[in-house]
């Protein structure tokens, strides 16, 4: 499984997953069709599947146009409104990419009805605006409680796995987190990590469970009375 960043408006990443065995190829989240089929196009793989986390028109708003250019079957939440939807999915089921099956997993909070994309067999996940990398998304219909079991959930996943998350939000939640946990060396070394790399403009995802579980202070906060805590202090934080 080949996976591939197509950058999108100012911070959203459209992710292209292309099977090399079948040379099916899927899009995550084209919130815009025009860079995700040019970047297909110039890779000579065709979109046969769209796959949605959540209903946000960033991560929909291309849709349509994939599927009118290419056929492409959408695949989306069954919780929420998704344009162009043919594959309603829930809890524990299953999508296809050649031969690489991917499990569905409910994560509430962001929105209601937000899904992850788990591929074990290739240990990957694909978790939309639940998890970032040292942060998560913001809780715009969902509960502290609900996105706290939601991310515990993510990082539960083998330590190898490797988390793609829709937005480049990195080097400003390795700022907060650097405040919220002053004396985390791991946090600290990450942060001059990613500072270097968006110095020179470059991606920091994927990230992987294993580093979430040591810098990621949302994921680490030990009840969702403190995780509530820390969302609130980050929805306020210019760093
Ligand atoms: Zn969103």
């Amino acid at each position: 499984m080949e996976i591939v960043a197509v950058p999108a408006f100012s911070d959203n990443y459209i992710w292209l997953v292309h099977d090399q065995a079948s040379g099916e190829t899927a899009v995550v989240d084209p919130g815009d069709a025009t860079p995700a089929l040019a970047e297909a196009e110039r890779r000579g793989w065709t979109i046969g599947q769209v796959w949605n986390t959540h209903w946000h028109p960033d991560h929909t708003g291309g849709n349509r146009e994939v599927k009118a250019a290419t056929g492409a079957i959408i695949s989306g939440p069954a919780k929420e409104t998704i344009p162009g939807i043919d594959v309603r999915l829930s809890e524990g089921d299953e999508i296809r990419l050649g031969e690489h099956r991917g499990r569905v997993v409910e994560v509430p909070g962001h929105t209601l009805g937000h899904i992850a994309l788990v591929f074990e067999d290739e240990q990957v996940a694909f978790v939309g605006d639940t998890l970032f990398a040292m942060g998560c998304g913001r809780l715009f219909e969902g509960t502290p409680e609900q996105m706290y079991r939601s991310l515990q959930r993510i990082t539960a996943l083998p330590e190898n796995t490797r988390l793609y998350c829709a937005h480049e939000y990195t080097l400003s939640n390795a700022r907060f987190v650097a405040t919220a946990e002053p004396d985390n060396a791991a946090i600290a070394e990450r942060l001059q990590t990613v500072e270097r790399l968006r110095e020179r403009g470059e991606i920091t995802l994927p990230t992987i469970v294993a580093q979430e579980r040591q810098t990621n202070s949302f994921v680490r906060a030990s009840t969702w009375q403190q995780f509530a805590e820390l969302r609130a202090a980050k929805d306020s934080f210019r760093s």
